[in-house]
């Protein structure tokens, strides 16, 4: 906590203005797999530094498809595929806590100046300028205090994908982090003429009947272990091939399983390839799941954090389930 120091936020600005001013490549990269906070927050960004003249690539690594709840998002002309990205003069990184999650990108970090726009609690320190603040909601909350302070004002576009990166990331206003700044920030945003009912319809609640039927078969599959307060459960490649469905359907299945009174961590074992899992884990307040990621090659932050493991679904369990017991 503490917020970012306000030498942090002076020299930010000074980069990217003076990047604008002298007409820089200013790269903008996000998380791998990203998801609102991290898409909506680069696009932000984005949008607003082209409003200043500035010269803007935006990417993250892999592929460059958006998942069709984030497809509305304004700013997308900024994209660019990882091996088009050119040599960039400044690099901006968002929502990303440690250089794994920029990929190959985190090579470009050394020799070239950067701001790190983040709220992770597992944030590592790399890169240059840290605009990091872990008491912040989302990034995009940050986002908003960088645009701000650039002088841009707010329109509709730059607000949507403000707004998304909110609400995908205090769970629609429902987490511990949702300051009263929050909700001020959020009227400012919608004050652009968002509509809050037509957003979250596409963020969370549009999917297509077969992962209707999916979530269905991994949470009749879920397992309690009252012992470990732990609930857990997984979804396959073979349950996305059954039903025909693309991996971002499992994106938020995790709220369904992590309500369990029972339990106080929720585990969804996300399956990526062969004895390869991504893994959310939530907790209901007694547990600290960043802990437990970070000791196991992941990150995040106290009561949501994820990592990647290997090996049967059995053995990831059974590494959690260690941890827990520590
Ligand atoms: P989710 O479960 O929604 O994918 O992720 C929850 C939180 O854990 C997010 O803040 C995300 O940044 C973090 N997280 C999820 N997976 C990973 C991972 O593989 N590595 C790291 N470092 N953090 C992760
Ligand atoms: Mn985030």
């Amino acid at each position: 906590m503490g917020g970012v120091g306000e030498e942090h936020w002076a020299a930010a600005v000074r980069l990217l203005r003076e990047a604008v001013e002298h007409d820089r490549r200013i790269l903008l990269v996000c998380h791998v797999n990203p998801d609102g906070d991290a898409l909506g927050s680069l696009l932000a960004v984005g949008q607003a530094l082209t409003a200043l003249g500035g010269r803007v690539q935006a990417t993250f690594p892999g592929p460059l498809e958006l998942p069709e709840p984030l497809a509305g998002l304004p700013g997308q002309h900024l994209l660019v595929a990882e091996e088009a990205v050119g040599v960039p003069d400044v690099i901006v990184t968002l929502d990303a806590a440690s250089e794994e999650r920029v990929g190959r990108f985190a090579a470009l970090l050394d020799g070239v100046p950067s701001v790190v726009l983040d709220h992770h609690a597992s944030y590592t320190g790399f890169g240059g300028i840290p605009i990091v603040d872990p008491g912040a909601a989302a990034t995009a909350v940050l986002a908003a205090e960088l645009i701000e302070r650039l002088g841009v004002p707010f329109d509709r576009d730059i607000a949507y994908c403000l707004y998304v990166g909110i609400i995908t990331d205090t769970g629609s206003f429902r987490y511990d982090l949702t300051t009263p700044a929050v909700h001020a920030l959020a009227a400012k945003l919608l004050a652009t003429g968002l509509r809050p009912g037509e957003i979250s319809r596409r963020v969370f609640d549009t999917r297509p009947f077969g992962a209707v039927r999916l979530y269905g078969d991994v949470l009749s599959r879920a397992v309690l272990e009252p012992e470990h307060r732990l609930v857990w459960t997984t979804a396959t490649l073979a349950d996305l091939e059954r039903h025909g469905q693309p991996a971002y359907v499992l994106e938020g299945l995790i709220d369904g399983i992590r309500c369990a009174a029972e339990a106080d961590v929720a585990c969804l074992l996300k399956q990526i390839a062969d004895e390869r899992w991504s893994v959310s884990m939530r907790s209901r307040g007694g547990t600290d799941v960043s802990r437990v990621a970070i000791a196991l090659g992941g990150g995040g932050h106290r009561l949501a954090a994820g990592f990647t493991g290997t090996g049967a679904a059995d053995e990831v369990i059974g590494r959690i389930r260690a941890e827990l017991g520590r």
